[in-house]
């Protein structure tokens, strides 16, 4: 991994309240392209991220071939666009087989995908085909252009053409593309490995009794779940003794073995919380409170050279944080070259009379009923309340600063893109 220093004496990461795009900005900067590889099957590859241009070699189709099941025809100058005609049947042509030279007006049966014989011109599909009753000949009532039904050489892939770019992540349709030019095996960037752990004195394992004043540990495995989902390999430590050699230990393990460490929680000002001096220890840490509810607090630093990001405690802050700023984040660091959020448009079905510092990203289902997809709200929108994700089709950025009516255009993420 290249590194990029985290300029900690700039005004904008002392402490102060940052905006969601630099933010992001930032961390986009710091991300580093993993320079590791490996060469997998076409058919380990899904999801993988192309680690080099794949060019082809060949024409697809290698040659011209009949789009149709049908009888291909050598039409001579004197029968073409006429009506009428009748061909001797001299030939047989199966996908996967060559047939003989045609001669001039003469017909062959022909299959979809079998190569054009030499002399042939053009296919009729054989509905359009009258066969005599002893089977030698067709007739055709209708006229006849040259070049019907005929997928020429080269109409899908040119040789040479790069058919898949370096950067892309697969998807079926690209193993699709990949294995008709004959390639059986692809080179992708190794995957990342992303260190876990968890502290907080409150949180128990599920499965497990609750006691007064504990709660469960559910950012646990959202973020497992969400790292997983985004190709990641995970190394989960657990939950951590909150104490600051247990956590400093915690961190070196995961130094040496990973590409990123996360945590969340933790990161609010003035919290009891080992993971804030242990990180500072071991490397360098910035703590961000970002104008953007829900999550402002997020922490970004490193743990001696991995970078090291700190997501906050409150379950949809951690989840929205995730989603908005460490998967464009990690998908960088695949060597996905795609990494920027899909920003699409619907229409507030609400208004803010009331303008806000703090940028929202606020979970909205999609009434796709209407011409232009309307965004109505869930009723609470507390960073506590994670329902809210789970009802929800996406956010909507409720821009800070302004106010608006019901009616307005406003960018909208769907959840369905934010969490791959
Ligand atoms: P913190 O950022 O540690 O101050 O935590 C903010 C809120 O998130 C508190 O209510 C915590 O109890 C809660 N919280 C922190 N970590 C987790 C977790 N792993 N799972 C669920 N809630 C959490
Ligand atoms: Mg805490």
């Amino acid at each position: 991994m290249n590194s990029q220093e985290v300029n900690s004496s700039s005004a904008m990461f002392n402490d102060s309240l940052m905006s969601a795009d630099d933010a992001l900005t930032f961390l986009l900067n710091s991300a580093s392209v993993s320079n590791k590889t490996e060469t997998v099957s076409l058919d380990n590859s899904l999801g993988r991220i192309l680690a080099s241009d794949i060019h082809s070699t060949i024409n697809v189709p290698g040659f011209d071939n009949s789009a149709m099941d049908g009888y291909t025809i050598a039409l001579d100058d004197s029968q073409v666009s006429q009506t009428n005609l009748s061909f001797d049947i001299v030939d047989r042509i199966t996908a996967g087989s060559t047939g003989n030279d045609l001669k001039m007006g003469c017909a062959a049966r022909i299959f979809t995908g079998a190569p054009i014989p030499k002399g042939a011109n053009t296919v009729v599909m054989q509905e359009e085909c009258e066969l005599s009753e002893d089977g030698s000949q067709i007739s055709v009532a209708r006229a006849i252009n040259l070049n019907e039904n005929i997928r020429p050489t080269g109409n899908d892939i040119l040789e040479a053409d790069v058919i898949l770019s370096s950067g892309k992540q697969i998807q079926p349709q690209d193993i699709s593309l990949a294995a008709s030019v004959g390639v059986g095996e692809i080179v992708v960037f190794k995957k990342i490995k992303v260190g876990v752990f968890f502290t907080g004195d409150e949180l128990v394992e599920p499965g497990n009794p609750l006691s007064p004043g504990k709660i469960y540990n559910s950012n646990r495995y959202a973020l497992v779940a969400l790292l997983n989902q985004v190709g990641c390999d995970v190394i989960n430590l657990g939950n951590i003794e909150d104490k600051l050699d247990a956590t400093c230990d915690a961190l070196e393990t995961l130094e040496t073995q990973c590409d990123l460490i996360m945590t969340t929680g933790g990161v609010s000002v003035g919290e009891e919380d080992h993971v804030k001096p242990a990180v500072e220890k071991l490397g360098e840490l910035n703590l961000w409170k970002i104008r953007m509810k829900p999550g402002k607090p997020l922490a970004y630093g490193k743990v001696k050279q991995t970078p090291f990001i700190g997501l906050p405690g409150n379950p949809v802050s951690s989840f929205v944080t995730f989603c908005i700023f460490s998967l464009p984040f990690i998908k960088k660091m695949q060597g996905n070259t795609n990494y920027g959020s899909k920003i699409l448009k619907v229409k507030a079905n609400f208004d803010s009379k009331r303008a806000k510092p703090r940028r929202e990203y606020a979970r909205v289902r999609i009434d796709y009923s209407s011409e232009t997809p309307l965004a109505n709200l869930y009723p609470k929108q507390g960073s506590d309340v994670m329902s809210s994700v789970v009802w929800a089709d996406g956010l909507i950025e409720i821009p800070e600063n302004t106010t608006f009516e019901a009616g307005t255009i406003l960018n909208y993420y769907p959840l369905s893109e934010l969490t791959r």
